[in-house]
């Protein structure tokens, strides 16, 4: 057996991982002409200026025509994202919202900043929202919304999560922050709920640094979703063709507008995200075909599409935590970077949620008098508790070569079989 680095052997890689931003790693001269176009002509802003080239609205109709949904809306954040659809779906004060154990924090906080509270869903072996545990929580009448989302693009179950959602009457939110461009069953992934939100942020797979969307086929829910992001203003009436009565529907909102030097950035990575996606998927299926071969007994994520995903990131579980530090600390010396996500913990157990706090003096959509009273514990979410400590993730790059595949595989087993991986009890 080869030799660990640890033990005075050959690293698998002579040097570190490509820095694992997908679509940031790829920004170039076409992104900084877009963008400096928008400038030199002096016309940053969406909806007005002197030389206007109405790249958000390029973008979107690009997104739409992707993603064969109709309506897309740029924002400015994959969080304002989130909060614009919660509005759009008039979630607010003294309503619950079903949202993963294993996610950002930017998820829950959307909510709470939308003055409602979230009730976390626990995972099963996707590492994604467990659709028996969505099911349960829907018993409480409180819940009006769910979100979903796809964590490091693996698809949710989203054909059993529907299911669900329509026997209990309540919309769904994907957030595909973390899986822009992955499908489910042939779906782009945002388009099966009542609503999708993407993020542009700088670790996800397109980025201009900062940016989001909000695409929906409901016209209803696009209007309110446009008013609440520009304060409470429906610029959006001829472009679409949709009549409607500001006396009657306007309401106060926000600023979420996406700016024209974004826009014009991301009209260019949309473009690359094809290529991104191709690179990525045959290197996540080469190594994990690899693994899988000379590892008989490794675990991966379950995956609910198995061509769908993006393959930005595989996903590996181990028997326990313990042996998943060690795994990671062996392949680190091994210039190979696997992690686990969030330090390991459900989102809930960090303080902000797990103390309930808000920015507010007052009126604290925590300090609601809920029938149900919502309190956050470790055991309403045993799996997540289980797994996100265990489970370790090999970012995948589109950087990378082929060649970079096979080492990345090879270090895997070395310190896999050295371990002794396959006789560690759980
Ligand atoms: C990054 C992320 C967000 C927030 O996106 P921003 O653009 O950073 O506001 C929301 N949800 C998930 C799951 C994310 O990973």
């Amino acid at each position: 057996m080869e030799k660990l680095v640890i033990d005075g052997g050959r690293p698998a890689r002579s040097e570190p991982m490509p820095p694992a931003y997908p679509g940031g790693m790829m920004l170039g001269q076409e992104e900084a002409e877009a963008s400096g176009a928008v400038v030199l002509d002096q016309s940053p802003f969406r909806y007005y200026g002197p030389n206007m080239r109405y790249a958000v609205q390029q973008l979107e109709d690009m997104i739409s025509a992707y993603a064969e949904i109709p309506y897309v809306l740029g924002v400015t954040s994959g969080t304002a994202a989130l909060v614009v659809a919660l509005k759009a779906l008039g979630v607010g004060y003294g309503d619950k919202v079903i949202v993963p154990a294993n996610t950002f924090l930017a998820t829950p906080g959307a909510v709470v900043c939308s003055q409602a509270v979230p009730v976390f869903a626990d995972v099963d072996d996707s590492l994604n929202i467990s659709p028996e545990s969505i099911d349960k929580l829907c018993e409480d009448d409180e819940v009006k919304a769910i979100i979903t989302v796809p964590i490091l693009g693996n698809l949710c179950d989203m054909d059993a999560i529907q299911s669900i959602a329509k026997k209990w009457g309540i919309p769904v939110i994907e957030d595909i922050a973390q899986s822009c461009g992955a499908t489910y069953k042939g779906s782009f992934a945002g388009t099966i709920g009542d609503i999708g939100t993407l993020s542009f942020q700088m670790n996800k797979v397109l980025t201009a640094g900062e940016g989001g969307a909000v695409i929906t086929r409901d016209a209803n829910l696009f209007e309110r979703a446009v008013r609440y992001h520009d304060q409470g203003s429906f610029r959006e009436k001829s472009r679409y063709g949709i009549v409607s009565d500001d006396e009657e529907k306007a309401f106060v909102g926000q600023n979420y507008r996406m700016s024209e030097v974004t826009g014009g950035v991301l009209v260019e990575q949309w473009k690359r995200l094809n290529g991104i996606l191709g690179v990525m998927r045959a290197r996540y299926i080469a190594i994990q075909q690899t693994l899988a071969a000379e590892l008989p007994g490794i675990k991966f994520r379950v995956e609910p599409d198995s061509t769908g995903y993006t393959g930005s990131h595989l996903g590996m579980i181990l028997p326990n935590a313990a042996i998943a530090n060690q795994f990671m600390e062996y392949l680190y010396a091994e210039n190979i970077q696997v992690y686990p996500l969030y330090g390991g913990k459900p989102v809930f157990m960090l303080p902000q949620l797990l103390h309930q706090r808000t920015a507010d003096v007052k009126g604290s959509p925590f300090a609601y008098p809920f029938r149900k009273p919502v309190i956050y514990t470790p055991e309403s979410c045993p799996n997540a508790v289980s797994l996100m400590p265990r489970t370790m993730y090999l970012p995948i790059s589109p950087l990378l070569t082929e060649q970079d595949a096979v080492e990345i595989a090879a270090g895997i087993i070395k310190v896999y079989r050295s371990l002794n991986i396959s006789e560690q009890k759980g």
